[in-house]
């Protein structure tokens, strides 16, 4: 417990912080001993190995790209997994090397859209255990979303209109497949003149039993889950919420 709050640090002061007002920090909870299982891991289901292809903007051999299940602030928002269910550190030489290159083609890709000045890439890792590497495309012009906040204010800015964003998202598959592999994001006008069964969503059928997540912020971070196999934990309940 703590007698004093730390203070809130400088940061928060920064244009790019998307918060002001009077900002407390949290109270850390204790850490635990044993960590629970990503998605993917131990028991748990696996969201990318379970999902099709039509659940992607672009598959490759070695590699799919999917979107988002709907538009959200920021230009585009993807995410570049494996097909094999690997992490970062686990990926042999060849896979290696080819993220080197499809992290620069999809920089490059995203980088050409209208409106872009820049292309944030992240991976966390903490909600699966499936290597998914962010990529987070920064408006031209706004100076204020530069650095660390953009995954934030993915989920502050009004979301992109949907024409624009399917626009997006054919532009950059056409641009992947230009080096191989398959487009399945295609424009908004034939998207609508396509056959009943077509998904109106390109990553809509992703993992229908496992949250999909609506932003960056939700994906990255693991959403807490109500209290389930933390019973266990004879402190659970007397903690504070
Ligand atoms: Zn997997």
């Amino acid at each position: 417990m703590h007698d004093t709050p730390p203070s809130v640090p400088d940061f928060t002061q920064w244009p790019s912080f998307p918060f002001e007002g009077d900002l407390r920090v949290k109270q850390l909870d204790d850490p635990v001993p044993i960590e629970p299982p990503r998605r993917g891991e131990g028991s748990r289901e696996c969201t990318a190995c379970n999902a099709p292809d039509e659940a992607y903007i672009w598959v490759g051999e070695r590699w799919r790209v999917r979107a988002m299940d709907r538009p959200t602030g920021l230009p585009m928002v993807l995410i570049l997994e494996s097909r094999s269910h690997l992490d970062l550190g686990d990926l042999p030489n060849l896979l290696a090397a080819e993220l080197g290159v499809m992290t620069v083609r999809l920089e490059r890709a995203i980088r050409s859209l209208d409106g872009v000045a820049r292309v944030h890439v992240n991976r966390w890792g903490d909600g699966s255990a499936h290597l998914h590497m962010w990529f987070l495309a920064r408006p031209y012009g706004r100076l204020q979303l530069r650095g660390t906040f953009l995954s934030l204010w993915d989920s502050i800015l009004p979301p992109i209109s949907e024409a624009q964003w399917r626009e997006n998202l054919a532009l950059v598959a056409a641009w992947l497949a230009e080096f191989g592999g398959r487009p399945l994001a295609e424009p908004p006008r034939i998207q609508w003149q396509a056959p009943s069964s077509f998904s109106p969503s390109p990553s809509q059928s992703a993992g229908a039993d496992e949250e999909e997540a609506a932003s960056v912020i939700e994906a990255a971070e693991e959403i807490p889950e109500p209290a389930g196999p933390a019973t266990n934990d004879p402190d659970a309940a007397s903690r504070t919420s």
